[in-house]
């Protein structure tokens, strides 16, 4: 059938088998590279650029599916980056459980939208129901509320768009909404951890508060905010004229894995009435584990929660939502527009979930969570993120003891930062070295030291393998 004849689906099951043979193939593709262990290529930049560049993206006649399968199948897949690797180990990018993908299938068949109840009637029931069953997971209670979002850095600026909106209207009577930032605008801060994750700056800057409002606390030996700094600074701030609107504990540092100690930025946020937002993108995952939990502390003590499926839940990106405490801190979000969501409507029942999110048009993101939570269980769920914890504290435990590696910071999630001892331009040569073979670590600075780094979201990965590494870069760093 040629494409003219075949636009979208249609009612008629008969015009679908063209699609089965399409979606077969594809995946035939994909799994030709399954059987390879490694992680990547290897090739270099240049030539990617040069080989990729040479395809004509808009030829005047179409060459149909078969073809443009063809060329991916044979130009791009072979360097896209394959995430299901044991030897993929960079960053907080997750290879996605195999019924994830199944989920991903049925949300873009549908394509149902977020914005209103008329484009998702059981996708918007569905993410209800998840967002519901997030709140008890955090020990929120019925007050809370949430929304899904695009990922971690919007999740933040939700939620630190709905503490300045909360902060101005409760403590200098302003409605930011309506009259935007007030004239004390420069004056409002927001404390992080000197190693949170960038969002933070990036939010400040898109509220019209600059970097500036962004005070960073700096942390202890275990990577967490050293509380004692933290409300001597706050203090100083507040005795200078300033105004902390929000405090930000971060669950899972970017690197290392570290906590901030929840409780204490609680006594704090309460001392100066400021918001507290929990940034658990990274370490959220861990609520799964009966074993773990209890190393992220009790989240429900925030106001609001940034929870990341794409990380430690290995679903697809994206997948992520914000849980706030009470629900109308996500009023900040709600408008009207006589084209999409009337008031009417959600008087008669029908939700319309836009006026909870800054997006408009959303995927159904929420059905991927269902199905995962239905298909496994806290507890098969549980013993993942047990595999990847216990994975991390295993590799530690073989290091931190070895006179070849430094490794300063004993994980609490699933990363672990270490070097060799050789100095910073051998660990970089090392991380090159096993980039060109596939096998993808990180790298990142501590201290001013080149570290590397195992970010382990893999629950494939076994001790053997992890073994297997440790003499590799031995080895490679000349010892
Ligand atoms: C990954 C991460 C983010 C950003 O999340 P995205 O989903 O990448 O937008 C924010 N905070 C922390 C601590 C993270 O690890």
């Amino acid at each position: 059938m040629s494409l003219e004849n075949k636009t979208v689906l249609s009612e008629k099951p008969g015009d679908i088998n063209e699609l089965r043979r399409e979606i077969e193939k594809t995946l035939d593709a994909v799994f030709s590279f399954c059987g390879d262990e490694t992680a990547f290529s290897g090739i270099n930049p240049y030539e990617l650029r040069k080989r990729i560049g040479s395809l004509t993206v808009l030829p005047e006649k179409g060459t149909g599916f078969d073809s443009a399968l063809d060329v991916t199948a044979k130009e791009i897949m072979p360097h896209m980056l394959r995430t299901w690797s044991c030897n993929y180990m960079p960053h907080l990018h997750s290879p996605s459980l195999l019924e994830s993908l199944s989920a991903e299938l049925i949300i873009s068949m549908f394509n149902d939208s977020m914005d209103s109840w008329d484009q998702s009637p059981a996708a918007t029931e569905v993410e209800l129901a998840v967002i519901s069953t997030l709140k008890k997971l955090f020990g929120y209670d019925d007050e809370a509320d949430g929304c899904f979002t695009s990922g971690g850095s919007q999740s933040n600026l939700s939620a630190i768009t709905a503490a300045r909106d909360w902060y101005c209207m409760t403590h200098l009577q302003h409605d930011v909404k309506k009259y935007g930032n007030p004239e004390c605008f420069g004056k409002l801060r927001l404390y992080t951890s000197e190693i949170s994750h960038f969002s933070m700056d990036k939010s400040c800057h898109m509220l019209g508060l600059g970097y500036d409002a962004v005070v960073k606390l700096p942390v202890d030996s275990t990577c967490s905010v050293d509380i004692e700094k933290a409300e001597k600074l706050i203090e100083a701030d507040v005795r200078n004229g300033l105004l902390p609107f929000c405090i930000v504990a971060t669950i899972g540092t970017t690197d290392f894995g570290s906590v901030d100690d929840i409780a204490a930025m609680r006594r704090i946020a309460d001392r100066y009435g400021m918001h507290l937002h929990a940034d658990a993108a990274y370490g959220s995952g861990a609520v799964m584990s009966s074993r773990y939990r209890s190393r992220i502390g009790n989240l429900s003590l925030a106001d609001s929660i940034t929870v990341d499926f794409h990380k430690m839940f290995l679903l697809p990106i994206s997948c992520s939502a914000v849980l706030v405490k009470r629900a109308s801190l996500l009023d900040c979000f709600q408008l009207h527009a006589d084209y999409l969501n009337r008031e009417e409507d959600e008087e008669d029942g029908y939700v319309n979930l836009v006026g909870k999110s800054m997006q408009t048009t959303r995927r159904a993101d929420a059905i991927k969570v269902l199905f995962s939570f239905m298909a496994r269980g806290k507890e098969g769920y549980g013993r993942i993120i047990d595999t990847l914890i216990g994975n991390a504290d295993y590799f530690y435990s073989r290091i931190s003891s070895d006179e070849d590696f430094i490794c300063p910071v004993k994980p609490v999630l699933s990363s672990v930062v270490f070097a060799l001892k050789a100095g910073d331009s051998v660990n970089k040569a090392v991380r090159r070295r096993l980039l060109n073979e596939g096998i993808v670590i990180g790298q990142t600075v501590m201290n001013g030291a080149v570290m590397l780094k195992f970010t382990l979201l893999n629950p494939r990965l076994t001790h053997e393998h992890i073994d297997a590494l440790i003499k590799k870069i031995r080895k490679y760093g000349g010892r």
